[in-house]
């Protein structure tokens, strides 16, 4: 116990405590369950707006705890990002998305995330040239989706990365783009291919004006600076219908197909081809 002053933050509070006990569990539980097989990729398919046909799939992490189900990761990456955790989770999720990947049509690719933590902290332009060299993914086969948030911090360990990316082939997305605060310096500054309008957005699109104006004048943009765009959370046919009006590149989203587990993504190609 403590002696509370009128505004002290009171030393002792069960809920605050529970949260970091919570959070303590996770960690020691996360800590086991790399080592256990209990983490998987879900793929979630992109198409071309325009030709309507599939051209890759995002790899998008999820945690299938024995007790607890399938854990979204939200609820985890933020806890392995702090505790450094998200290295070798994130060292896995790259190299199990390329393996998979390498068995897909060719003119399919599979996009990463990757945590500003990994560019800061590791060599991480050499492990994903390892992956593409064990795995036999062409370069042009991988796309890294990165935030603004790798930008943060030091600038220059996240250039040389994407500059090294770049010059072996590796394409490169700014992710959850317009939600940020100084995106336009990084468009112009970096070797992005491609922007991937932050799903806010696109939740909007189709009756919020405002949200509409925003997402043509990304386009706008990004079609003068030749950039790609890529729409992400697209959940009903007449947002698609205008987002492949205003001249959006691709999308994904639940009106296309959520996210699936690698078993399933063969019959998914199959089941589009016979369309
Ligand atoms: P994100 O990269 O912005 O991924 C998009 C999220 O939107 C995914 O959530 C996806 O399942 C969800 N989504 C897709 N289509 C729709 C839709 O039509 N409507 C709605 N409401 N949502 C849709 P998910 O899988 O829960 O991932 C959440 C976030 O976790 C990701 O956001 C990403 O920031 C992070 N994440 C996921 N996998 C990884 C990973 O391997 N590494 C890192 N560093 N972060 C990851
Ligand atoms: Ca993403
Ligand atoms: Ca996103
Ligand atoms: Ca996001």
């Amino acid at each position: 116990a403590k002696e509370a002053g009128r505004d002290a933050v009171r030393f002792f509070d069960p809920a605050m405590e529970e949260a970091a006990n919570h959070k303590g569990q996770i960690l020691g539980e996360m800590r086991q369950s790399i080592f256990n097989n209990e983490f998987v990729l879900h793929y979630q398919p992109q198409l071309d707006l325009s030709t309507e046909k599939l051209i890759g799939f995002e790899a998008l992490v999820r945690w299938k705890h024995p007790k607890r189900g399938m854990i979204p990761p939200l609820d985890f990456i933020p806890i392995a990002e702090e505790s450094g955790l998200i290295l070798p989770l994130g060292s896995w999720v790259l190299e199990q998305a390329c393996l998979e990947a390498a068995k897909w049509p060719a003119n399919t690719y599979v996009a990463v995330n990757v945590s500003a933590i990994q560019i800061e902290r590791s060599d991480f332009l050499s492990e994903v040239k390892a992956v593409l060299q064990r795995t036999q993914l062409p370069p042009e086969r991988l796309e890294i989706e990165i935030t603004e948030s790798v930008l943060m911090t030091d600038q220059t360990p996240a250039f040389s990365f994407l500059m090294g990316l770049k010059e072996i082939g590796v394409k490169i997305a700014l992710d959850d783009f317009g939600t940020g605060f100084s995106s336009l310096s990084y468009l112009q500054n970096l070797p992005l291919d491609k922007i991937k309008i932050d799903q806010s957005f696109i939740n909007l699109s189709d009756t919020d004006d405002k949200a509409c104006a925003i997402i043509r004048t990304i386009t706008q943009l990004a079609e003068a600076l030749q950039l790609n765009t890529i729409a992400e959370g697209i959940e009903r046919n007449g947002q698609y219908k205008l987002l492949s009006e205003l001249g959006v590149n691709s999308g994904q989203g639940y009106w296309y197909a959520r996210p699936m587990p690698a078993e399933e993504i063969t019959a998914f190609i199959e089941g589009k081809k016979a369309l």
